[in-house]
């Protein structure tokens, strides 16, 4: 058992001073006490905030980060980025996967995210044949999860078509490609091999409307349910706005309006990039208790739109953040980047706080944490007596956050750490980063730097 005494800790009632956590041996939080002695406790250097779950995640296009911003010739839209994304997908091989996917979540781990949602398609080899394993590449990302320390929710993807009307998948998406039989053989897989680690959940991703046809939706969404009632379901639904408008053209209905429709939307449901809603899409998919993914920092990248967060609040809707493309991986600027669109959009401040929560670091930090946790269906989220001890210690330290207190010090982190205050992370109740660095920092960037040279070269 550990115990670690906080200076100071956000928990579900709000900010603590003195508050002594006892940790079992299996990661569990067993006992929270505010007001507590120090005495034989290990001392966080800095107030403790529960970890964010990052809930859209596709590893490998960390390898990509920086390396797109070049105009190319004609249109340089999506889907150009599309275009290169696909290029370096032809060369990832299991072990460059595992050591991209290390790197990121390691990065993850340092920039204060616990736990990922890894939307994973990359299933079979480099011309589309299966592995001998047909879930190989999905070990390598629990591998990477276990090297890296971070807690998964592991969500294979269902792809089987490259456009509306069941159009056939060009040659590179042939490495992607998974039909509802093969989506359940990985799903079981991995449901073996990491059933008794706590660490560990699964869920399943049908890619997107376009990528998917009516009948494989609910063969997938049926047969996983058999033996998963409650897991999660995640899926891309309103991204770009050619997409909606092929959704119309092929089933007269706008995307999350056909999803609504047909898909029994519940709570185990998360839509992400919902960006592009109108009418009553908003409160129907907010009464609908299902979790919008937002990717800020992503969608900016693509040039995508904004998500409608105030109308999508107001409607009483639940959302949580992810890294997605891993342009840049930093919960606090994707928070900052969710709200700073909507003053852009309103030409006002303090956009994105709630009726009880004045603060809107502390309302953006807390509203992404319940979504996210939602999203990745682990006992996460809190500090509180049965989650796991996913912790984020602040560097109390840190210059700019002298004198700050409670929900002022969220404030900080999410407008102005233009150094990341994240000190010490802990993830089932393991300390994973240490004074900003991760346990296994230089085996984890050097193993990632020769899988990128090999692949990009
Ligand atoms: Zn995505």
């Amino acid at each position: 058992m550990t115990s670690l005494h906080c200076p100071s800790a956000l928990l579900p009632d709000g900010w603590f001073h003195n508050v002594r956590l006892e940790i079992d041996y299996d990661g569990t939080i067993i006992s929270v006490e505010s007001g507590a002695a120090e005495f034989g406790a290990e001392r966080a250097a800095g107030p403790v905030v529960p970890g964010m779950p990052n809930l859209h995640s596709h590893s490998f296009q960390r390898a990509l980060a920086g390396r797109t911003e070049r105009a190319g010739p004609g249109s340089d839209d999506f889907w150009t980025w599309r275009e290169v994304m696909y290029k370096f997908v032809d060369r990832v091989d299991p072990d460059a996967l595992r050591a991209v996917t290390a790197w990121l979540y390691a990065d993850m781990l340092k920039a204060g995210y616990t736990s990922v949602g890894e939307f994973h398609y990359l299933h079979h080899g480099p011309e589309g044949e299966s592995y001998d394993d047909p879930a190989e590449m999905s070990h390598q990302i629990v591998a990477a999860a276990k090297a890296a320390g971070i807690g998964l929710t592991h969500l294979p993807v269902l792809y089987a078509y490259g456009g509306f009307g069941e159009e056939p998948p060009n040659p590179s998406q042939r490495r992607f490609v998974c039909d509802p039989d093969l989506l359940m053989r990985i799903v079981d897989s991995i449901a073996l091999s990491t059933a008794d680690d706590t660490q560990f959940a699964i869920g399943i991703a049908p890619h997107s409307l376009r990528a998917a046809s009516d009948d494989m939706l609910d063969a997938a969404i049926s047969t996983f349910s058999k033996s998963h009632a409650e897991a999660p379901i995640h899926i891309h639904v309103a991204e770009q706005l050619s997409e909606v408008e092929d959704c119309v053209l092929h089933t007269g209905l706008r995307p999350v309006a056909w999803a609504l429709d047909n898909l029994e939307i519940s709570e185990r449901w998360c839509l992400i990039h919902a960006t592009h809603l109108a009418g009553s899409e908003i409160s129907r998919l907010a009464n609908s208790g299902a979790v919008v993914g937002i990717c800020p920092t992503t969608e900016a990248n693509l040039g995508d739109g904004i998500f409608p967060a105030r109308s999508f609040l107001d409607a009483g809707g639940s959302f949580g953040i992810g890294s997605d493309s891993h342009i840049t991986i930093d919960p606090a600027e994707e928070l900052r980047l969710l709200e700073y669109a909507q003053r852009l959009l309103y030409r006002h401040r303090y956009m994105l706080t709630t009726d009880t929560q004045p603060s809107v670091g502390a309302a953006l930090y807390t509203g992404a944490l319940k979504g996210g946790t939602q999203a990745l269906a682990r006992p996460i989220g809190e500090i509180a007596v049965g989650k796991r001890a996913d912790l984020v210690v602040l560097d109390e330290a840190n210059i700019m956050l002298t004198e700050f207190e409670g929900d002022a010090i969220l404030d900080a982190w999410v407008f102005a750490s233009h150094a990341n205050f994240v000190k010490d992370v802990m993830v089932g109740g393991q300390w994973v980063v240490q004074d900003g660095r991760h346990q296994d920092e230089e085996a984890i960037t050097d193993a990632a730097r020769e899988a990128l040279s090999r692949t990009l070269t």
